[in-house]
């Protein structure tokens, strides 16, 4: 398409940019055959239930990330929910506002109660020198979360955790394929655990994984994840069935193969963006830290909405006009969101991640992009600014 022929936004009548659309991500399967040619075997043979594949998954992990265990379960937010029970906490856990919603929804649902932390302002993660200041006489744990598969400072966060004899977890379902100090996550602080739903780095369909060096942490979670039943029927503790079922162990194997090459792709094309976006001055973007690797989960950029003239919605519905899906992560943060009202009185006051929320969009970003389509995206970007007099109007000036 000739950019020189498409004057207008779409959004005040031009022809969009991309009319069949641009999606936000793509499913992350290399081989799709490989998935089903082990889909066949676990549907045509007995191995529905002898968990083989599970095994296979959970040993190849455990091999790749360097750790003693990986346990495979049936989503994230189902071994975010586990690893706290298995760990028998009680009172407060501190997570950060500026995830998805699962994370503190794995506090909540095991009757304790989160604490909303503080990130940092260039690196989005949790600030560890905030999280130092929360520590209470009730804290039992810490539940960060490695933002966009952004490694979290883990040095300073296991220091803040030993120094208060505090259990650490990340969240890590952004970061399968990240790296911080030379090693891959999934081996940080007490516990990992990663999400295999279907926009993630690996993927499954839907699942998760639990990664650890902890025996005993370990054996709970496999108990906790089977009712709490270690094989006798006599329960240890109120856990839940969360098994990973062959099925979704199949198409994880399948996702595993080229998951090094996928988050190279990933990093390729965000330097595309990086690139084109430090010629907008109304966007930024948030830092990696040296020598660390991201996988880019999301692309996230934060817009000047002041210097721009226009609100991130009116930005969002500008793109969504010229074909480009976008969505906002992570706005409205976990504090605001309705299911956390209750914290009312006692709600936290972070305003760095209220007005990091305010600016986030998230831009496309998957495997098979092309450099057209991010500078289409770029150019998209541009004319929506240079005609936001004109768009704010149209839209009656409100948000
Ligand atoms: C996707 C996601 C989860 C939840 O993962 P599920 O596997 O869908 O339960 C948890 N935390 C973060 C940061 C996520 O992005």
């Amino acid at each position: 398409m000739s950019m020189n022929t498409v004057r207008e936004p779409a959004v005040l009548g031009g022809e969009p940019l991309f009319p069949d659309g641009l999606p936000l991500a793509r499913p992350a399967l290399d081989d799709p055959e490989s998935a089903i040619r082990r889909l066949r075997g676990v549907l045509g043979g007995n191995s529905f239930t002898n968990a083989s594949l599970v095994a296979e998954l959970e040993s190849r992990v455990a091999e790749e990330l360097g750790v003693r265990h990986c346990i495979a379960v049936s989503s994230c937010t189902a071994g975010l929910m586990l690893v706290i029970r298995a760990s028998g906490l009680s009172g407060d856990v501190i997570v950060p506002s500026f995830t998805f919603s699962a994370t503190a929804h794995a506090v909540h649902w095991n009757g304790l109660r989160p604490v909303f932390c503080e990130i940092d302002a260039s690196t989005l993660t949790v600030d560890p020198a905030e999280v130092e200041r929360l520590v209470g006489v009730r804290t039992s744990a810490i539940l960060a979360t490695h933002v966009f598969g952004t490694p979290c400072d883990t040095a300073a966060l296991e220091a803040v955790a030993r120094d208060n004899g505090l259990r650490l977890f990340f969240d890590a379902a952004h970061a399968f394929g990240s790296v911080h100090a030379g090693r891959r996550v999934g081996g940080f602080g007490d516990a990992e655990v990663f999400s295999l739903s279907p926009t993630k780095i690996l993927i499954a369909g839907e699942g998760g994984l639990v990664t650890t060096d902890d025996d005993v942490l370990a054996e709970r979670i496999r108990y906790g994840l089977n009712y709490g039943n270690p094989g006798d029927y006599d329960c240890r503790f109120v856990g839940l069935n969360a098994r990973m079922s062959e099925l979704h162990a199949a198409v994880a194997l399948a996702s595993l193969e080229g998951v090094e090459g996928r988050v190279a792709a990933r990093n390729e094309i965000a330097g595309w963006y990086v690139r084109a976006l430090a010629q907008l001055d109304c966007v930024s973007l948030p830092s990696v830290p040296e020598g660390d690797i991201t996988t880019y989960k999301d692309f996230t950029v934060m817009v000047d909405t002041e210097a721009c003239g226009l609100t991130t919605a009116q930005i969002a519905r500008a793109l969504e006009a010229e074909g480009i899906e976008t969505r906002r992560y992570y706005s409205p943060p976990v504090h605001r969101q309705r299911a956390y009202a209750y914290l009312n009185g006692s709600r936290p006051d972070l305003p760095v991640t209220d007005r990091v929320a305010a600016r986030v969009l998230t831009l496309p970003l998957w495997v098979g992009m092309s450099e057209d389509d991010v500078a289409s995206v770029i150019f998209a970007l541009e004319r929506i600014f240079a005609s936001a007099d004109r768009i704010r109007a149209a839209s009656g000036g409100g948000g």
